[in-house]
């Protein structure tokens, strides 16, 4: 249920109605546009006589949202959510670009790709640390060795660093070394990991299950904002379907769908979606043509010997080209290239 409060009142009376919403047990949540503030109510609401808040003093109306997710739809906020990361704001008038290697394997590997990357003009670099990995025997990560050589690397290069949290004992480690969280597709559904990382007040990257609904990401993303964590930039990865010459298959209608539903920003990853890299840049400019806030993308200084997603990742020179595309893509859509 959401309460619209009247067009610039005072503070005092929307804490008289927050008040009593607590006082009767729900959670409120904020949501303070350009004229209105908007109180999401969350908790057993069904039993809730609305008049009984409509007669409140400054209420214009109750509404009881009808979609399952809450705080995450429109509903709620009706201007869109712009994260900022630092050294650019994703969900605004920009598109950012990610990018990074799959996972970090040593330092010159992850340092000569940030080198690269960030040359190239993407703002946020990416390593995976805490690696997801299908099958046991494959590289697991360099865990909390990796972690500092990510910070060192976005430090050295001037980026913003995102880097996957697969379980919530790693959230400590991940919070002192990167400044985005990354939920990967095999945890959309970790319930208790999205309430973990709700508490937290840093970013959150949300990866779209490979098998998960839009309905079903949005209320991933409404656990952690529930908890309290607004910022939150949800990732189109691409989902199974029956088709088996790409790794996934890249859901483009993701982006009007989310955008139409939800106030929070989108992103796509290519590199995930495809699981080639020759399909990579004609999938960015889709993605970016459709009104993605940004792209992730897998870069890699030596592809071919890659521990993880080789096939996948761009060349460094191949990344260039991609930026340069985005050069011409996005003024096109009206955006600017961050
Ligand atoms: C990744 O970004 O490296 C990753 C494992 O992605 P996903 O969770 O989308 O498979
Ligand atoms: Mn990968």
């Amino acid at each position: 249920m959401i309460i619209v409060m009247e067009k610039s009142i005072d503070q005092e009376k929307i804490e008289n109605v927050v008040g009593k919403l607590i006082s009767r047990g729900f959670d409120v949540h904020r949501s303070t546009g350009s004229d209105h503030t908007i109180l999401g109510v969350v908790g057993d609401v069904a039993s809730l006589d609305t008049r009984e808040f409509e007669l409140l003093d400054g209420v214009q109306e109750v509404v009881r949202v009808s979609e399952p997710f809450k705080l995450t739809s429109h509903t709620f906020k009706r201007e869109r959510t712009v994260v900022d990361l630092g050294v650019c704001k994703v969900g605004g008038r920009d598109v950012v670009v990610m990018a990074g290697p799959c996972t970090i394997e040593n330092e010159k590997q992850l340092f000569g790709t940030a080198r690269a990357v960030a040359k190239a003009g993407a703002k946020v670099l990416r390593g995976g640390a805490y690696k997801p990995r299908t099958s046991p025997y494959s590289f697991q990560g360099l865990g909390i060795e990796g972690l500092k050589m990510l910070r060192a690397a976005g430090k050295e290069f001037g980026m913003t660093t995102i880097s996957e949290v697969m379980e919530i004992s790693q959230i400590e480690s991940a919070l002192e070394y990167v400044d985005v969280l990354q939920i990967g597709a095999r945890n959309m559904q970790n319930f208790n990991l999205l309430s973990a990382v709700g508490q937290v007040r840093k970013p959150v990257l949300l990866k779209r299950g490979m098998s998960a609904t839009i309905q079903e990401w949005l209320l991933a993303a409404e656990y952690i904002m529930a908890g309290g964590n607004y910022e939150i930039i949800l990732c189109e990865r691409g989902i199974r379907t029956f088709e088996t010459y790409t790794r996934n298959t890249l859901d483009i209608s993701a982006i009007p769908v989310v955008q139409k539903l939800s106030h929070l920003p989108i992103i796509v990853d290519p590199s995930h979606a495809t699981g080639r890299r020759d399909k990579v840049m004609p999938l960015t400019r889709a993605s970016v043509a459709a009104g993605a806030d940004g792209v992730l993308v897998e870069v890699h200084i030596e592809p071919e010997k890659a521990l993880c997603d080789g096939p996948q990742s761009l060349y460094p020179e191949q990344f260039v080209e991609l930026m340069d595309e985005l050069r011409i893509i996005v003024p096109a859509v009206r955006r600017t290239l961050a």
